[in-house]
């Protein structure tokens, strides 16, 4: 078998919010395809890698057939006859080829699609699942954090906080956590449309509910009640994604219609942490304030992950690393547009006893790369929406496999939180 790179090709498909994005087929000599699509996000932060969309009024502008045009005209004939296995050398090109440091001139979205789809291929040729392929002891599950009430710019509601979500960190595998997730969804969609009706249980964009609810307080008030209903007070814990990116401005944070100072709003998370048993708190300074990451991180005594500040960057997260920003990187291979690049940020994370949480984008699609490269990677934690929705389910089915493909060699976290 000739596991070269005869072809790409890659065409206009749909993701979950009804954009389009691109995905990609690599074709091997021996007739073997690798195929992947591109995830797109809405709370995206300033220092990602550019996603290449046309103008114009097809799609509303969103269109990505230059993208496409980029990969079939710029990319296929330097990689055409490269060993798909050889990944740092693919990716090494496609970072020379494009020759920005955003990924702006041939798109983080043709670059990503290339590169997944190039790692895909190779796991097939070696007739290994991707995450085998990737790592071959990988056996360490993750932690599923289930994005069950969505606010901010990822649903019509008034809720400044992105995302509520619950992680059964008490659970013993993989299986059992989805399950836990899935009831407590069940049972807060009950007692939201017993409390306010049937509109409280529309859904955002990770298929959590969108609750007409003002206060951080009534939404996780809301989301206690319905673990102690289910039974899990010891099993599961909250988390939050407040992406404080989307309401910052000129050195003040505006919650609920009242504004923030930095100290003010450190004050906010630490009555928080008082007041409910939460274990990680995602993006709660914007993305240029260092300072503050540092100040919130010595402050608290939680998980403080840094998505839109770090942006699966290695040279933002080595700086983060240094000042002692964060504990934690939420990892998003498409914020920084190669598989290399992203494997290479989660080991600098590790390395430096940073934490890990693998993660799916607003925008997605059916593809469930993610997932294997969750287990690849070794973190411990992964987030994909509510455990509802076709292209958030993906994820955790996905991952329902890997396990069960793992048999008794599969792991699940411990006393991480
Ligand atoms: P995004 O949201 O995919 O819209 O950026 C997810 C996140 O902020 O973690
Ligand atoms: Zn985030």
């Amino acid at each position: 078998m000739d596991n070269s790179i005869a072809s790409l090709k890659a065409r206009e498909i749909i993701d979950s919010r009804g954009n389009p994005t691109i995905e990609v087929e690599a074709k091997l000599k021996s007739g073997l395809i690798g195929v992947a699509s591109v995830p797109s996000g809405a709370s995206t932060g300033i220092f990602e890698a550019v996603e290449l969309r046309d103008g114009g009024k097809r799609f509303l502008g969103k269109g990505v057939l230059n993208a496409i045009k980029n990969i079939t005209e710029v990319i296929q004939p330097k990689i055409v006859g490269l060993e798909a296995s050889q990944q740092r050398q693919i990716d090494e090109i496609l970072i020379k080829l494009d020759g920005t440091e955003n990924k702006s001139k041939l798109g983080g979205n043709a670059i990503l699609g290339v590169s997944i789809a190039c790692a895909k291929a190779a796991a097939i040729d070696r007739k290994q699942q991707l995450y085998e392929y990737i790592n071959h002891d990988a056996c360490l599950l993750p932690i599923p954090f289930f994005n069950i009430v969505n606010g901010g710019k990822h649903a019509g509601n008034q809720i400044d906080f992105q995302e509520f979500m619950i992680a059964p960190t008490g659970a013993t595998n993989f299986r059992e956590a989805l399950r836990i997730g899935v009831e407590v969804y069940q049972i807060l969609k009950m007692q939201l449309q017993k409390k306010y009706g049937k509109n409280a249980i529309n859904v955002g964009d990770e298929g959590g509910f969108a609750p007409p609810m003002k206060t951080t307080e009534e939404v996780i008030d809301s989301i206690i009640e319905a673990i102690k209903e289910a039974g899990y007070d010891e099993t599961v814990k909250i988390a939050l994604d407040v992406a404080s990116s989307t309401f910052y401005k000129d050195e003040f944070y505006t919650i609920a219609g009242k504004k923030y100072s930095t100290p003010e709003l450190i004050d906010v998370y630490k009555e928080l942490i008082k007041k409910y048993p939460i274990i990680s708190i995602e993006d709660p300074i914007f993305e240029e304030d260092y300072e503050g990451f540092v100040e919130i991180t010595k402050a608290l005594p939680i998980q403080i992950l840094g998505d839109d500040i770090f942006v699966t960057n290695s040279q933002r997260l080595r700086k983060g690393i240094e000042m002692g920003a964060a504990n934690a990187l939420l990892w998003k291979v498409n914020q920084i547009g190669t598989l290399t690049e992203a494997i290479d940020a989660a080991n600098m994370a590790k390395n430096h006893n940073y934490r890990v949480m693998a993660s799916h984008r607003s925008g997605d699609t059916e593809d469930s790369w993610v997932s294997d490269l969750s287990v690849a990677i070794e973190c411990g934690q992964i987030k994909s929406g509510a455990p509802a929705r076709g292209e958030r389910t993906a994820k955790y089915n996905q991952l329902l496999r890997i396990e069960e493909r793992l048999g008794n060699k599969a792991k699940f976290p411990k006393n991480i939180f």
